[in-house]
């Protein structure tokens, strides 16, 4: 027998989420998978329930984002895996905040880990795997047409925006964002505008997370650095946000499978 997810037109299948044709025109599922990949696909992994992690926290911090004015991709959470989502054309820069050395930037400028930066750095990467996601500069994103100047200057100020609320938001949560990656596409309104909005997702897969108290790691640098307990980590995120779900640890027979998503 088909599954309802295999009736469904894929559109993209990406490392962590599959995307399907949405129940209406302009709209897509994003489906969150189990897969946990990290330094460009070279080490991967099924940490079961992951993907439902995932689907909680980024549909709070997506709904907590909206209530401030960000404008999103997100419409709704569909089911455990899986939300409805606005199809947007994607700009093909990956925006990095960052709040404490971690990660590249530590490596790539011989900075100790943790050190606490003085103001919010943004980064940009250009988002092609067959080059690693490369980082650019404003430049290059103009000279090659990525995106325009305007696009350029409202993902930067949106970013920040998101930063400050965010670390808020987590540090009700006893966790300090140290970093995080953020995407953004391109939506056309009945007047035939193109409006900046906010998409993929945010979860501990794209934000480093501390512990406010200790510094222990909430995110994928647990996957990263083969400290285990990634699940463990994430469903504790999700409880301190609030947004635990029952059934993270459902059976791998019922993982993938999709449940049809509700008609509008
Ligand atoms: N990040 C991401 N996807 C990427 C690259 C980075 O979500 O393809 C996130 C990552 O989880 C971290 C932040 O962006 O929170 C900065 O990542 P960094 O540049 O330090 O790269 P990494 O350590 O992942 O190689």
């Amino acid at each position: 027998m088909l599954s309802a997810m295999s009736k469904r037109k894929k559109i993209y299948d990406g490392k962590a989420k599959t995307l399907f044709e949405g129940t209406q025109p302009g709209t897509l599922v994003q489906y969150f998978k189990d897969d946990t990949t990290a330094f460009n696909n070279k080490k991967h992994e099924i940490i079961e329930g992951k993907g439902i992690l995932n689907n909680f926290i980024s549909e709070y911090i997506m709904q907590r984002l909206g209530d401030i004015g960000i404008p999103t991709h997100f419409i709704k959470r569909l089911n455990m895996r899986e939300q409805l989502i606005k199809q947007v054309e994607i700009i093909p820069i990956e925006l990095v905040v960052r709040n404490v050395v971690a990660g590249s930037m530590a490596k790539r400028l011989g900075l100790e880990e943790g050190k606490v930066i003085g103001r919010p750095i943004v980064e940009f990467y250009y988002k092609n795997d067959d080059l690693g996601d490369p980082l650019v500069t404003d430049e290059h994103i103009f000279a090659f047409d990525w995106a325009s100047p305007f696009e350029i200057s409202g993902m930067v100020s949106l970013s920040l925006r998101i930063n400050d609320f965010l670390c808020g938001l987590f540090a009700g949560a006893g966790l300090r964002l140290i970093d995080f990656k953020l995407e953004y596409g391109r939506l056309q309104n009945e007047d035939e505008d193109t409006l900046l909005v906010l998409a993929d997702e945010i979860s501990p897969d794209s934000c480093r997370l501390w512990d406010m108290r200790t510094n222990e790691i909430f995110d994928k640098d647990r996957f990263r650095k083969d400290l285990g307990g990634m699940k463990e980590a994430y469903q504790e995120v999700a409880r301190r946000l609030g947004v635990l779900p029952g059934g993270v640890n459902q059976n791998a027979e019922t993982r993938n499978q999709a449940i049809e998503p509700e008609v509008e």
